[in-house]
């Protein structure tokens, strides 16, 4: 790539920075697509409910959307990471860590988040995670349906567990030294869901397959999967705030959003989609977000592109 000059300028490369991509080069806008290729979600063992792609891993999706993209040759990908954006008197720049310096009229980020797993103080987490071990049900819960479940949390657990009875009626709450209010823990007991408050010692699992959880004392509960219901991830980057985003307040489930569904935010030209936007949207919400935005966006280019035609006389 040598030209430093584009339209548009998108910053990070999950699924919804290639369905932006997509649908960028195939509205021909000139698009720099610079993407580190290390998501989150690489540590999993397949990714699932993306029509057409259950059961593909992620750096399969990956790997068939660079080849798709070829043909749109206005898309210039490039494996890289940007470490530095900044507002600019035509639109944005965003510096890659070889120093160069790309100038685009728009931006979006796409950068998602990361996964913060030491904040969850569970040993033994990082062998399981992506593996048995999932922050998703919808994404996960049916590969590991009527298995022994583990649901790790605290503070949501009371609209989290009626739902995983979908995947498994065996469940057990381990909320790692946090007390449950009387209420809750009433009723999960009461419908035959077990609560477990002491701390969790260890994960105990063999080739990333949980098989116990270990709590203080040493007691040991034979789990055989889970899921982790607290928030545990923050952004990968803070570039939407850098240039000037402001969030919203926090959703019920104690995420902010940084821009509304179509990726706008309060700062004309610069957009978020995906998990940047939302903290967690699910490789199919991502998609969509990613290309719908690139959709709304062509509409002000071609608006600012018509007003800035010459008149001719007739
Ligand atoms: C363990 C796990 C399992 C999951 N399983 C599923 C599943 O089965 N089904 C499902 O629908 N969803 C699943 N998800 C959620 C799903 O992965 C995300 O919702 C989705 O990938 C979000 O897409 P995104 O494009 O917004 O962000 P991401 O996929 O996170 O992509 C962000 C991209 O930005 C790049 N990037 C970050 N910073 C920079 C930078 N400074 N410069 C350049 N590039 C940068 C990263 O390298 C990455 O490629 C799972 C998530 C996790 C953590």
């Amino acid at each position: 790539m040598n030209e430093t000059q584009f339209d548009l300028i998108i910053i990070g490369g999950g699924p919804a920075g290639q369905s932006a991509a997509l649908m960028a080069g195939r509205t021909r806008l000139k698009t720099a697509f610079i993407n580190a290729e290390d998501p989150r979600n690489f540590v999993t063992t397949a990714s699932h409910g993306f029509l057409t792609r259950d059961g593909a891993h992620p750096s399969e999706i990956l790997t068939v959307a660079k080849d798709q993209l070829k043909k749109y040759t206005t898309v210039d990908y490039v494996k890289d990471r940007v470490t530095n954006v900044a507002r600019t008197p035509s639109g944005f720049s965003a510096t890659l860590m070889d120093g160069r310096i790309l100038h685009g009229k728009k931006m979006l980020i796409a950068t998602g988040h990361k996964d913060n797993l030491a904040e969850l103080e569970l040993p033994g987490l990082e062998a399981v995670y992506g593996k048995s071990v999932y922050p998703c049900p919808f994404c996960d819960g049916f590969e590991h349906k009527d298995e022994a479940l583990a649901i790790f949390g605290h503070s949501v657990v009371q609209h989290f567990v009626p739902m995983m009875r979908v995947w498994s009626k065996d469940l057990v709450v381990f909320t790692n030294g946090k007390a449950l209010d009387d209420h809750t823990k009433a009723e999960l007991v009461s419908k035959g869901v077990p609560v477990e408050e002491s701390k969790v010692e260890a994960l105990i699992s063999t080739d990333g397959k949980l098989t116990h959880v270990e709590l203080e004392g040493g007691r040991k509960v034979v789990r055989q999967s889970g899921f982790v219901v607290e928030e545990f991830s923050s952004p990968a980057t803070n570039f939407a705030e850098q240039l000037g985003v402001i969030p919203t307040e926090e959703n019920d489930w104690g995420m902010k959003e940084l821009a509304g569904a179509s990726g706008t935010t309060n700062i004309p030209g610069l957009y978020v989609v995906g998990d940047a936007r939302i903290g967690f949207s699910g490789i199919a919400a991502a998609v969509a977000e990613g290309g719908f935005c690139v959709e709304m966006m062509l509409h002000e280019l071609a608006m600012e592109r018509w007003g800035a035609l010459p008149e001719v006389m007739v």
